[in-house]
This record gives C-alpha cells, structure tokens and sequence, in this order.
C-alpha cells in the first residue's frame, strides 16, 4: 500500500500550478502489482511507476521531460529500487529525463532499436521550438517485437506498435490484463502520424493486429488521457470504428 499518501498527493498538487505541470493523478491497488500514474511535464505525459511491493522493487514506464522530481520522491517515499525503465518510443515528452533517472539510478534504458535515434540526438529531433535543451542518452537494452521481461513476480510482452513514430511498443501483462500503449492507443483517440516516422496506415495496422485481438477486459494505459479498456474502444474509437477489419 501507498505510505504517505497524502503528503505526496499534497506536494504534486502544489507542482500542478508551478511550471512543471506535475502530480499524482491516479493510484491503481493490485494484488502483483501497483500501479502508479504521475502525470508531468509540458505535454501531460503519463509516467507509470509499476511498484512490486513483495520486491520492494519498480520499474517505470515513460519518464517525461521534468519527471524525475516527482518520480524519485515517490520511490523514495515508497522504498523502491528502481530496476529499469521502459521508453514507449522516444519522444522526448516520454524520455526527457531518461539520462537524468540513469545517472541518479543506474536503472537500464529501454527502448525499441528503431526509436534509438531521437535519444541520441534528441535537440535535433525536436518537432517544434522547445526552450530549453534535451540530454542525450544511449539506450542499454533493445525491445523487439514478443520480448518477454520478467520483474518480480510480473512478465511484459512487448509488441512493435509502430505508426506513432517507427519503433514505438505497447508493453503487456497478461496476468493483470495491462496494455501501456504510450501513443499508440488512447481514450477515444488514436496517436499522431503527422510527426516525422509516423504513418496512419501502421498505426490502424498496429492497433488492429497487435491491440485490439486482446480480450475486451484488457486495461489500457495510454501516454496521455485517462485509462480505457480494449472492449470499451472496440466499440466507441471513433478512429477504429471506420477503419478496423476486424
Ligand atoms: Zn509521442
Ligand atoms: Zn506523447
């Protein structure tokens, strides 16, 4: 269970009307796993602490630009060692603060190969005028298409959900029934394609083939907007109402 709760809740609500657009946003309580959502930065990413408390260890899906703060006060606050951290693709609203999180950690970054480019160059890969500068970091693992990873007691699918950028993944637990689709699949909505590497026809691929053959139970944790399930934009994503052959 979260410990200090309250305290924490307070000190997020506070960042919300500061620059830095941070808070606690929602608790998921789960038997393996917790999940804890923080949304930061200029854009409202979701950052995803995934806590096992029977470890006392988390891995954290999506680290935002101005993330870090809140993110290393949680673990702190909940006693969790960080063991990596799972870039959905390499926007920098979503991998910001990666080299920040490894220097302070030493937590492996991973990513999938084809969205290494933008971490390593990330100030030229930049969409629109940002004023400040982005680190630059080197992954140290890659993510392929059907990688199982094991942390504590929960397992990851990994699957290429390409069509937001190239190399963008959406991560499962099956045991839990959890997609973390980053930009791939949200709330009613579907990712940009009009950004450099995008592609409306992957993306509609993508989410028909690898996201919505999951059962209609399955949560989805998207990168920006509240949770939704598979079943619910089955039937209401206007995006894939038209365009899904299923
Ligand atoms: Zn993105
Ligand atoms: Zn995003």
């Amino acid at each position: 269970m979260l410990k200090n709760y309250e305290q924490i809740f307070d000190k997020f609500c506070y960042y919300t009307n500061s620059i830095y657009f941070c808070y606690l946003k929602l608790i998921e309580f789960r038997k393996n796993m917790e999940i804890i959502c923080v949304e930061a930065g200029p854009i409202m990413t979701n950052c995803y602490i995934l806590a096992d408390y029977n470890n006392s260890t988390a891995i954290i899906v999506d680290v935002a630009f101005e993330s870090a703060d809140a993110l290393f006060e949680i673990l702190n606050k909940e006693n969790l060692r960080l063991e990596g951290v799972i870039l959905t693709h390499s926007h920098w609203d979503h991998s910001g603060d990666a080299k920040l999180i490894y220097d302070k950690t030493g937590a492996e970054i991973m990513i999938h190969k084809e969205d290494e480019y933008r971490l390593l160059n990330p100030n030229e890969h930049v969409v629109f005028e940002i004023p400040w500068k982005l680190e630059s970091i080197k992954p140290h693992r890659y993510l392929k298409h059907l990688d199982k990873l094991t942390f504590g007691d929960n397992e990851f699918e990994v699957r290429h959900t390409p069509g937001h950028t190239e190399g963008s993944i959406s991560l499962i637990n099956h045991k839990e029934k959890q997609v973390f689709a980053g930009d791939t699949l949200f709330n009613s909505s579907i990712g940009r394609t009009d950004l450099p590497g995008g592609s409306y026809e992957k993306l509609i691929r993508s989410i028909s083939e690898q996201l919505m053959i999951l059962p209609d139970d399955y949560q989805v944790f998207p990168g920006h907007g509240p949770k939704t399930t598979i079943g619910f934009e089955k039937q209401y994503n206007p995006f894939l109402i038209n365009d899904l052959q299923m």
